[in-house]
């Protein structure tokens, strides 16, 4: 008798510290941090086996790989399976699969909102920082509504339209040389925004609004010496929207991990990574400070169909492609910061949209 009261008497306590536990974790996840900033950061073209390579040549772990949420996501466009950057970039943006090449819209030229916009509609101050024109198609698909990537000029004027208060990259000939004969840069200028062809070290003073082009179009490789561009461009881009006591939302793009996958090229590649993971730092930094805010690390897609056969010297990788064009595979989100555990999982690249709408309980108006 006494043995069984021990025993009923141990299972009543297990099953209360245990319903304890549970309880304490339910609630944990019910008071979740509900992020005021968003760093959304794309690699284009970065699939694992381009985050890899980079890893190999690394003297210590990659910051992206300092995440412990890691998801994948599935990258297939309305009409391919493999998607452009046009179409994925639509995808993260705004949450709509649509054809590969059109920008901001559904596959029926249906204009959709985008991240940044419906930031922006909630008071919140936006921007992008890329290392490549800032009319492709990876930043256009934050900003512009067109069913050509391939309209620069019109992207370009769809900045002067937008709601953005940050833009810095390449692209300046979109601006400024252009068929109809304006000149955008003027026009921003007198919209407010401190325009400049150099990335400054510090805020301009008193300017909430920055245009920075330092590029006709495309800045170099960083094989070619584009220096910290990144890096200054993301710390500039938060130093300035932060000073929004609602917050901001910020895509970062690593735009030429991309153009070393098209070109088959290994060293292209890994000092892309590196140089996108570098920006990755400087989010990770303001992080620490600003634990309000969600920082989500993606790609649109892989390029190159990068792998690594066998037949290498020990201690080497050899590296071998399978195309000069995009490949279908999954691609990875690392994510940190408030919400940073809703990322975990195998997933569409359209949900990213829907999870950071329903972390922050903003709306499409
Ligand atoms: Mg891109
Ligand atoms: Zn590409």
């Amino acid at each position: 008798m006494k043995t069984i009261l021990r025993i009923c008497f141990i299972a009543t306590m297990s099953v209360l510290m245990f319903g304890g536990l549970h309880l304490t974790a339910q609630n944990q996840s019910k008071t979740t941090v509900k992020p005021k900033n968003i760093i959304f950061m794309i690699g284009d073209g970065m699939g694992l086996a381009e985050v890899q390579a980079a890893q190999h040549r690394a003297t210590q772990p990659l910051n992206m790989f300092t995440s412990k949420h890691i998801g994948l996501i599935t990258t297939h466009s309305f009409d391919d399976e493999i998607t452009d950057s046009g179409a994925g970039g639509t995808a993260l943006a705004t949450g709509k699969k649509t054809r590969n090449r059109m920008i901001g819209m559904t596959a029926d030229s249906v204009a959709f909102p985008s991240l940044l916009e419906v930031f922006a509609a909630e008071g919140k101050s936006t921007g992008v920082a890329v290392s490549c024109a800032v009319t492709h198609a990876t930043p256009a698909s934050f900003v512009a509504k067109v069913n050509s990537r391939y309209l620069y000029e019109d992207i370009a004027l769809q900045y002067l339209q937008s709601p953005i208060d940050v833009v810095i990259g390449g692209g300046l000939k979109d601006f400024n040389k252009r068929k109809d004969g304006r000149t955008l840069t003027d026009e921003m200028q007198e919209k407010g925004f401190h325009y400049a062809n150099v990335i400054p070290d510090k805020p301009i003073h008193n300017a909430s609004k920055l245009l920075i082009l330092t590029d006709s179009s495309h800045p170099k490789s960083v094989l070619m010496g584009r220096g910290d561009h990144l890096i200054k461009a993301t710390k500039l881009a938060i130093e300035t929207l932060n000073q929004n006591p609602n917050g901001f939302f910020l895509m970062v793009e690593g735009s030429q991990i991309d153009f070393g996958g098209h070109d088959n090229n290994i060293d292209y590649i890994v000092s892309e990574v590196f140089d996108f993971d570098a920006a990755v730092g400087v989010a990770l930094e303001f992080i620490k400070n600003n634990p309000e805010t969600l920082l989500i690390i993606t790609a649109d897609h892989e390029t190159g169909g990068l792998s690594f056969p066998g037949s290498a010297v020990k201690g080497t990788l050899r590296s071998a492609f399978s195309t000069t064009d995009h490949s279908g595979i999954m691609v990875p989100v690392y994510a940190f910061g408030a919400g940073a555990e809703t990322f975990t999982g195998v997933y569409d690249n359209t949900e990213i949209f829907s999870k950071i709408l329903s972390l922050t309980g903003l709306k499409v108006k």
